[in-house]
């Protein structure tokens, strides 16, 4: 063990609080989960939480977004971002904490809502960070960022903060900071240096052709054939297009047109999902979609081309390498017994590294492990995925420690490997 890593050891465990309150926390907000743009209760608990320990809290940024922010002496600063809302999904785990909650969503619809991501553990670990760190300050200086996003899962949250002035109203971060619950053992971190991530973008398309009697095909240019050789031909994207050392998704999600058996309609819409890891890819995929999109809507004569609305785009997820190479080195020595593992890159997207690249400083993000340890023994014996629910499903059930401790003692150690400690002085 290095001195510096031993010396952070002694810091969160000298401070470390009782976990009691924070997993309260946790079942409570699993049991109250809020869609994006509505966290308004979730967001309450942590400010209030905040204020009580000691930081300077700014609420109703970009929405519901909240930060705490504690200056404490000359050294870096450093900003550690949780996200707080829930997904449109109906419970299904049987947990005693399970959420029964039915909510009206901003497009006026009643749906059900349950944390299915994990943001409730992110949100009650970073309350437990908040603490730690500050009943710790006498052991580091610099400043001190904690920031509660909303509405991460429509991917607008992020961009929400910072189009209303996040960096006028805090310090601007040295470093951003994020972690996130995962299908992995409970008790184990893993992270990895370089694209982590993948960039997610979502076109809505609109074709246009002309509608006509069913019986009368002759008078139409029928916009359901139209979107079906669209559809297929999107299928040679990746398969002829991309090289097989590359990765691309091109996933049609949803496709919607005519009501009436006996009518052609005059439009169809489809919603397309792309996802990247390479910038250069991601060009050349989208760049292919738009040329097929086009060519088809002009092999069946249509009089207006197709619309393609870009609805929803996530970044890519990088972690600065010489920054993950010191965090990791830190994990490595504390989460001892295998507990750091390499992560692999997900398919998965977030809105997170926005909060660094917007103003060109790095970020690290990680994931720590949320399953049951004999389940996921028996999950490494038979390879069987559905013993471990995935995030999104609702049945996903993750076990709440150790996986609140590793979410706390992770991201303080993180805030501690980039704030200036008594260590950095030589001790
Ligand atoms: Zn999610
Ligand atoms: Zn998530």
């Amino acid at each position: 063990m290095t001195f510096q890593s031993g010396h952070m050891r002694s810091i969160i465990e000298e401070f470390r609080p009782g976990l009691k309150p924070f997993e309260a926390a946790y079942r409570d907000i699993h049991q109250h989960p809020e869609l994006g743009r509505q966290e308004k209760r979730t967001s309450e608990i942590a400010a209030s939480h905040l204020r009580t320990a000691g930081y300077v809290t700014t609420t109703n940024i970009g929405g519901y977004g909240l930060t705490g922010v504690l200056v404490n002496g000359p050294g870096p600063t450093v900003l550690l971002r949780a996200d707080m809302d829930a997904l449109p999904i109906r419970e299904r785990t049987s947990l005693p904490y399970a959420s029964t909650v039915e909510t009206i969503d901003t497009d006026g619809e009643k749906k059900p809502v349950m944390h299915a991501c994990g943001h409730d553990s992110h949100v009650a670990a970073m309350m437990g960070v908040s603490t730690l760190l500050a009943n710790a300050r006498e052991r580091w200086s610099g400043t001190l960022i904690i920031l509660f996003q909303p509405d991460e899962e429509h991917g607008a949250g992020a961009r929400a903060m910072l189009d209303d002035k996040l960096y006028s109203k805090i310090p601007k971060p040295d470093i951003v900071l994020g972690q996130h619950l995962a299908p992995f053992k409970t008790g184990v971190v893993l992270i990895r240096s370089g694209v982590f991530m993948a960039s997610a973008d979502t076109f809505k398309v609109t074709i246009f052709g002309r509608g006509s009697h069913g019986a009368r095909p002759q008078d139409s240019i029928d916009p359901v054939v139209l979107a079906a050789s669209i559809i297929l031909r999107l299928q040679t994207v990746v398969a002829r297009e991309i090289g097989p050392e590359d990765v691309a998704s091109v996933t049609c999600a949803s496709i919607h047109g005519g009501k009436a058996h006996n009518v052609i309609p005059d439009e169809v819409e489809i919603i397309l999902n792309i996802r990247t890891f390479e910038p250069s890819v991601r060009e050349k995929v989208l760049a292919a979609v738009k040329r097929i999109i086009r060519g088809e809507a002009i092999a069946s004569g249509v009089v207006k081309e197709p619309d393609v609305d870009l609805i929803v785009s996530y970044p890519l997820t990088v972690n600065d390498p010489p920054a993950t190479q010191k965090l990791t080195e830190v994990f490595t020595s504390y989460f001892d017994n295998n507990r750091t593992w390499e992560a692999p890159r997900h398919t998965a997207s977030e809105d997170f590294s926005l909060l660094a690249s917007s103003i060109k400083v790095p970020s690290i993000f990680w994931n720590f492990g949320g399953v049951d340890p004999e389940k996921w023994e028996q999950y490494e014996r038979t390879r069987d995925p559905k013993l471990i629910p995935n995030s999104h499903q609702d049945n996903y059930a993750p076990v709440i420690e150790p996986t609140l401790k590793t979410g706390i003692d992770a991201m303080s150690l993180a805030a501690l490997t980039f704030l200036k400690t008594d260590a950095d002085d030589g001790g």
